[in-house]
């Protein structure tokens, strides 16, 4: 989960990272007040989840409380790669002496974590990267040791930060690995991180993106969330702990026990759509294994609720559970949505194969559903569903 920069700008503060005072609104009027309350004047800041505000016009100096009014207008609302500005933080400005980059983020390719730090910040650091490589250093962390004092002086030295604010970037960096580590994030960048015209090291912009696995053990996460930008049916899917992801411009609705499995239907259903009108998968969504009345019953509840969806194709491969214990939680899942007065009303293809597939559609054919279609082989749902899709 990404951060908004004024989320951001809070968690650096908890953990003693130093940054200016902030506030964040949505109205202009708003601006008046808190320009006051920082000093008469401000720094406007779009709050949109993109980089590149600065270029964009997202970032303004206000010089007075009516001057931050104005800014504020001007900047809510605006269009920043694709992104609508909803919310403004109102920031005490920095004399910015220079502006340098800093980030801990974790490294996949060599399975460990990774410092990145350069003296050439404020402008994108990709741009860094690929034209100017020596300038942005590298650090391994141990994710054991993690970043001691030794260990950012290192990285300090490698990236060649001017002595006079050394010890301040050794104490700003050991204070983002807190952050870091303590909140279970995946990245935490800062550029650019500033020394002022008195020689203070400051975080001025702050990126964090947050591990969404390690939820259960940071409750305060949750109200990070930006719940008016989450798509309303992955949100509902999520409350009923489905691992639900819905997909654009499709309109097979896609159920099936493991995540491999229900990655290849939706291979299969797009190259199935080819010849039925370019009909294509609606979602992920993948119910595990165990798959008992009630967590299909979840699942159909969210797919037939998607007015992109016109039919279903469930694909069941029939492992520790068995395929007869599936074919049953189809039935009672079916009953309990009529029960519940969410008759079934789009055509559902069902797939069952592996342990106890006989008895599986055994099931199925006695129930003898008007919208429940089975075809023995994948491929050959995949294609029925995309037909019924099209139609
Ligand atoms: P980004 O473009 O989305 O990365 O937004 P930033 O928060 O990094 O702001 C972009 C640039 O605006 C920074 O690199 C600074 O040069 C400038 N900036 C931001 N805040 C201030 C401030 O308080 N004072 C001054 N003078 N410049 C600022
Ligand atoms: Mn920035």
């Amino acid at each position: 989960m990404d951060l908004f920069e004024y989320q951001a700008r809070d968690i650096f503060a908890k953990h003693d990272v130093p940054v200016l005072a902030g506030e964040v609104i949505d109205t202009p009027e708003a601006a008046r007040a808190v320009t006051e309350r920082l000093g008469g004047r401000a720094v406007v800041k779009a709050q949109v989840k993109v980089g590149g505000r600065g270029k964009a016009g997202g970032v303004k100096l206000a010089s007075d409380p009516q001057d931050a009014v104005d800014k504020a207008g001007a900047i809510l609302g605006m269009d920043i790669k694709g992104h609508t500005v909803h919310k403004v933080m109102l920031a005490q400005t920095a004399d910015i002496a220079e502006e340098y980059y800093v980030s801990f983020l974790l490294d996949r390719t060599n399975r460990t974590f990774l410092a990145m730090a350069s003296v050439e910040g404020g402008v994108e650091i990709e741009e860094v990267a690929a034209t100017n490589p020596e300038a942005l250093a590298k650090i391994a962390v141990d994710p054991i040791d993690g970043v001691t004092e030794a260990k950012a002086r290192e990285i300090v030295e490698a990236a060649k930060f001017p002595a006079d604010i050394a010890d301040q970037v050794v104490f700003t960096l050991q204070k983002l690995w807190d952050v870091f580590i303590k909140e279970d994030a995946l990245l935490v960048e800062v550029n650019p991180l500033v020394k002022t015209g008195d020689g203070k090291i400051i975080a001025l912009d702050g990126k964090v993106s947050l591990d969404a696995n390690a939820e259960f053990r940071q409750p305060g996460h949750a109200e990070l969330e930006d719940k008016a930008a989450a798509n309303p049916l992955e949100a509902a899917a999520k409350a009923k702990g489905l691992n639900y992801v819905k997909l654009d411009d499709g309109n097979v609705g896609i159920i099936g026990n493991g995540a491999g499995l229900v990655m290849s239907t939706l291979d299969v259903v797009a190259y199935a759509g080819e010849a039925h009108g370019g009909a294509k998968p609606a979602n992920f969504l993948d119910i595990g294994g165990g798959a008992s009345a009630e967590v299909m019953a979840n699942g159909l509840e969210i797919i037939l609720g998607d007015p992109d969806v016109k039919s279903v194709f469930v694909n069941v491969f029939g492992g520790i559970t068995a395929c007869d214990a599936v074919a049953n939680g189809i039935v009672q899942a079916l009953d309990l949505l009529a029960g519940k007065g969410e008759e079934v009303t789009k055509p559902l293809v069902v797939r069952l194969d592996g342990n106890n597939a006989e008895l599986g559609r055994q099931i199925l054919t006695d129930a003898n559903h008007p919208l429940v279609e089975q075809v023995d082989t994948m491929d050959g749902a995949a294609d029925r569903a995309a037909e019924l899709a099209a139609k």
